[in-house]
């Protein structure tokens, strides 16, 4: 076996070593029958017998390097911070896969494992594929044809939309529905939907008028007393102008 200490190259797994070791970190030297986790993005984690909180660890280490030679040793740098664990009996090793772990919702129509959500984005277990969603989508019951989930999203209306944009996009449904649908307050010409980063309701007279608001996450629900939609939100009613002084 081969007994040189190596620079741990990116991986994708989850390493395990267990066995009675010696931790030195923080200036501290710990003895005990521990279990030390080595995560794919270099974090490292010392666990004993109680406690979620781990004996020591390093969080996103600069480098681990490890040698495994008759028991292991792991040395972990992070900036002016390091850990080092040295095995005086090993019980055991494992490398599994391990994945960002989110709420299930739905399979995979390209390799048939587990969609998983966590935050603003939807990713599959087995395979690359990757969605994200817009600010304040609510996943539906019902899927769409391509087998993903389908959800809601509120910008003026709440429109029903497969997660992928490439399947049906939010863009052209908010376009539809709200292009020239309003006037410019400065100017009276019309807003026309624009994707800067958000969705934007701007002038059509750019660049002689530079009016442009972030449509809301929200439905709208009447009309300001400046002549702009209001929108309903989840943190209550507002002009499409979110100065506008007229939306008390
Ligand atoms: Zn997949
Ligand atoms: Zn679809
Ligand atoms: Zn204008
Ligand atoms: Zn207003």
């Amino acid at each position: 076996m081969a007994s040189a200490t190596r620079e741990r190259e990116e991986t994708t797994t989850l390493s395990v070593l267990a066995g009675e070791c010696l931790v030195h970190a923080e200036g501290e030297t710990h003895r005990g029958d521990v279990v030390v986790l080595l995560k794919p993005d270099n974090t490292v984690l010392v666990h004993d017998a109680d406690g979620y909180r781990p004996v020591a660890w390093l969080t996103r280490a600069d480098s681990v390097s490890t040698r495994r030679n008759d028991g292991f040793s792991i040395t972990a740098i992070a900036g002016d911070r390091s850990l080092h664990v040295e095995s005086q009996a090993e019980y055991g090793f494992g490398e599994f896969p391990a994945s960002h772990a989110g709420i299930p919702v739905g399979d995979c129509p390209e390799c048939d494992r587990v969609l998983v959500r966590s935050g603003g984005l939807i990713g599959c277990l087995g395979c690359s594929n990757r969605y994200g969603l817009p600010d304040g989508a609510r996943l539906l019951d019902e899927g769409c044809d391509c087998g993903l989930p389908r959800m809601a999203v509120d910008r003026g209306e709440t429109f029903e939309l497969c997660i992928d944009r490439g399947c049906e996009s939010l863009d052209e449904a908010v376009t539809e529905r709200f292009d020239r649908e309003w006037s410019c307050p400065a100017c009276g010409d019309d807003l026309r939907v624009l994707r800067r980063g958000g969705l934007l309701a701007g002038c059509d007279a750019y660049p002689d008028c530079e009016t442009a608001y972030v449509i809301p996450t929200g439905t709208v629900s009447g009309t300001c007393d400046c002549g702009l939609p209001r929108f309903e939100t989840r943190s209550g009613g507002r002009c499409l102008d979110a100065t506008c002084e007229e939306s008390v």
